[in-house]
């Protein structure tokens, strides 16, 4: 059996044990410290916004900046169906409902024709929606301008999960600076990692300070503990950060090694009938954290989706259906959705290809030859 390749796995710089060594002897082994301060300081200057706060994952920032804008009990929160469920989940912590809309063609982001239907529907049964989540999947950025215009609008503010687009632009704009409140994720399988962690970040500062509040347990201005409200232990640790801030020292690599791979794909596998990529239309620049194929079987003699990933898999190669549709997971049955079919048709027919930025030429090699082979058979 030949090596296994991995979907996006970590890379590291090298240059992150020198920040853990630091930690160690500062003996900062706690939620405080030199890289934690240090990462925010230097995340925000990449981003060209001061206000970051670190905390121990992208799904805690999603829940933090829900809680920032007062999301409770009984309110509506629009989000995309095709999304990872992590990005809906702090919906149901605050005990609100997700209104899932479906995405569109050019970006497979949210869809802002059924945005706007959306809203003026649930406005029409006596709810306006609190908030909306907007997703930049796979590191394509959605139709910014659009949605900002409808989010002003009807006064709705946006909470950006760029999880998976740091180093992306929309109209030269960063990813994870386009939102009310924006958050990015790194988790191992993310374009920069530290094993598990997330950042929040505001234009506003009163919402960082309040979010600092909310995820350091709630802790009100006394000598003693005193608390008026709920908190959580949401910070993250100084070692995780000084992974961080050697990761970050390399993200302009990162996505330049990814953009390569998808035109590599792309170089490829594009001329093939019934195989298509996504790609950037004008005002959008992806950093391609995972580059995806669509196959139709229709104009591949039957070949499908599952016959290439089944393939891969027997090669030893790891890749990966497009994300499940929100609404068609059980556990989000109930909530209300606003679709076309455009998500579904992509998770029956899409396939994330291995896309770390560690493949080596050999490897990109093995797995075009590979998914070559299942098609002209
Ligand atoms: C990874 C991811 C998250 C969650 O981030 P974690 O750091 O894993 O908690 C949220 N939304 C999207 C779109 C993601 O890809």
């Amino acid at each position: 059996m030949q090596e296994k390749i991995w979907l996006s796995p970590p890379h590291m710089s090298g240059n992150e044990q020198k920040y853990i060594q630091l930690a160690f002897n500062e003996n900062y082994i706690a939620p405080v410290g030199s890289n934690l301060t240090g990462f925010e300081k230097e995340l925000g200057k990449y981003l060209g916004v001061p206000n970051v706060l670190m905390l121990t994952s992208g799904t805690s920032a999603i829940h933090t900046a829900m809680m920032v804008l007062g999301i409770k009990d009984g309110d509506e929160v629009i989000a995309p169906t095709f999304t990872f469920a992590a990005c809906i989940n702090p919906i149901i912590y605050q005990r609100a409902m997700p209104i899932l809309v479906d995405s569109d063609q050019e970006s497979w982001n949210m869809n802002p024709v059924l945005l706007e239907k959306a809203i003026l529907d649930r406005i029409k049964r006596g709810k306006k929606p609190k908030a909306m989540v907007v997703v930049h999947l796979y590191g394509m950025p959605a139709k910014m301008n659009t949605i900002r215009e409808i989010s002003n609008r009807f006064e709705i503010p946006i909470i950006e999960d760029a999880a998976e687009a740091l180093g992306s632009r929309h109209q030269n704009q960063l990813c994870g600076t386009l939102g009310d409140l924006s958050i990015i994720s790194f988790n191992g399988n993310k374009i920069i990692t530290t094993s598990g962690g997330g950042a929040l970040i505001s234009r506003n500062s009163q919402y960082i300070s309040r979010a600092r509040f909310l995820a350091t347990q709630a802790k009100d201005d006394a000598p003693h503990y005193q608390h008026s409200e709920i908190g959580y232990n949401y910070r993250m640790s100084n070692i995780v950060a000084g992974i961080g801030r050697g990761q970050l020292e390399v993200l302009n690599e990162r996505v330049k090694t990814r953009r390569a791979n998808h035109d590599f794909y792309v170089n490829r596998l594009g001329n093939i009938p019934g195989i298509t990529f996504l790609n950037e239309r004008e005002g959008a620049y992806s950093n391609y954290w995972l580059t995806n194929m669509v196959v139709n079987p229709l104009l591949t003699d039957g070949v499908t989706r599952e016959t290439i990933r089944l393939a891969l898999d027997a090669a030893n190669i790891e890749t990966r259906p497009l994300w499940k549709p929100m609404h068609l997971q059980p556990v989000f049955a109930h909530c209300p959705a606003y679709v076309d079919g455009t998500s579904e048709q992509l998770f029956n027919d899409g396939l994330c290809l291995p896309s770390g930025s560690n493949l080596t030429e050999a490897q990109k090699e093995r797995i075009v030859s590979a998914i070559l082979k299942v098609i002209k058979k």
